[in-house]
């Protein structure tokens, strides 16, 4: 007897656990929506605190796998949390920690999601995966291919930095480059996914099996802690890695683990914030980035080009938890990637260095409560993009 199903997110229509991307009504995104009364009939999370091994798989009740389904795994999960010394002005009792999603086994976060979503693909008895990428999905969906043994086939927008192609490229994956930005490479996804009948792991919400894994950073920072954080800050190009987080405090306060659930911050370059837009307007609704994306922050460029419900998503997740939403601009992520590497020994992709130049501005703006706790999640590791760090820093001398 499985204990999930996939559920539209904003209808609420049930469906059958099969490879399905969107609501056959309403064309909704889903979400994987749990027994938790069964998974929950026992204390759930207090004997995992302190179980031996780190692998996301540890929490597979919560996960969109079956009881006997072998997990596609690589060893992801169990990252570092470390609390920074010397960045972050520690008046007012706040403290800044960083969850080191860089240290991944693909050096990004991608891995939690993407091994869920290769275990799910071998689960549905499939051979083949296709996804969009603006780069850290599609080296982690290439290595996870590799050992799943499946074929893989990834879009990416020009201007993706060469680290992270030649990467997918030697886990064996065909690469295609498409004209244009990452809205563009989504669609093309989306038309060989359904050609090939390849499941199709783009990193929006498209994949509500693989959205899933990014819980399992919510879990683990409970743990890790041993209390919910009063802000969490997290880059966001679509927002699939806020809702998870999100939705797994929710789990953790159903099960009764805790009472608290924390703020959200979501976090975009200015060159590309529809989300941000839309939170400082008061619309309920994101609206596509029709200018160019123009920043650095490869990662979390998208202008949710013929998709703009999933930023709508994320937008009324920040809501809920009485978050927020900001945007940086590309001299500060320069500046604070340095200080960052300089300061505490972390060096970060660009697009990660957005929650940690948002924390800094969240403390001087007044945003954080005395003694809060916020977390910044370092979402990709520095090796990714170093060529466009090097590159913008000669540029601009
Ligand atoms: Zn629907």
């Amino acid at each position: 007897m499985n204990t999930f199903r996939p559920v539209c997110w904003f209808c609420g229509e049930t469906y059958e656990i099969e490879p399905i991307y969107t609501c056959r009504r309403c064309k909704g995104t889903l979400d994987i929506q749990y027994d938790y009364k069964q998974v929950f009939s026992q204390a759930y999370f207090q004997p995992l605190a302190s179980a031996a091994g780190n692998e996301i798989g540890r929490f597979r009740e919560l996960l969109p796998v079956w009881p006997n389904q072998r997990m596609i795994t690589l060893g992801e999960g169990g990252t570092p949390l470390i609390r920074t010394n010397n960045l972050f002005n520690t008046g007012n009792n706040q403290s800044l920690f960083l969850k080191l999603e860089s240290v991944n086994p693909t050096l990004a976060f991608k891995d939690r999601p993407l091994a869920v979503a290769m275990t799910a693909a071998v689960q549905f008895g499939l051979n083949e995966v296709v996804c969009a990428s603006t780069g850290n999905t599609g080296v982690a969906a290439a290595a996870y291919a590799a050992r799943a043994g499946l074929r893989c086939a990834i879009y990416v927008p020009e201007g993706t930095p060469e680290e992270k192609r030649s990467a997918m490229e030697q886990y064996g994956a065909v690469l295609h480059t498409v004209k244009g930005h990452y809205s563009d490479a989504y669609r093309v996804a989306e038309e060989m996914a359904a050609a090939r009948q390849a499941f199709n792991l783009t990193s929006t919400y498209m994949n509500p099996y693989a959205v899933e894994g990014n819980k399992t950073v919510a879990y683990e920072l409970a743990f890790q802690l041993g209390k919910v954080p009063d802000w969490i800050i997290v880059p966001i190009g679509a927002g699939p890695l806020l809702s998870g987080i999100y939705k797994g405090f929710k789990e953790m306060k159903l099960a009764g683990f805790t009472d608290k659930l924390p703020r959200m911050a979501g976090v975009q370059a200015e060159g590309c914030a529809p989300i941000v837009r839309a939170f400082r307007d008061e619309e309920i609704d994101v609206q596509p980035w029709s200018d160019p994306a123009q920043t650095i922050a490869s990662g979390i460029a998208d202008p949710l080009i013929t998709y703009p419900a999933d930023g709508t998503r994320t937008l009324s997740v920040i809501r809920e938890s009485e978050g927020i939403a900001l945007a940086i601009a590309d001299e500060e992520l320069i500046r604070y990637r340095r200080l960052l590497a300089e300061r505490e020994g972390v060096l970060a992709e660009l697009s990660s260095v957005t929650a940690v130049a948002a924390a800094a501005q969240m403390q001087q703006t007044g945003l954080l409560e005395q003694s809060a706790t916020i977390i910044s999640i370092v979402t990709g590791h520095g090796l990714k993009d170093m060529s466009a760090a090097i590159n913008h820093t000669k540029g601009s001398v």
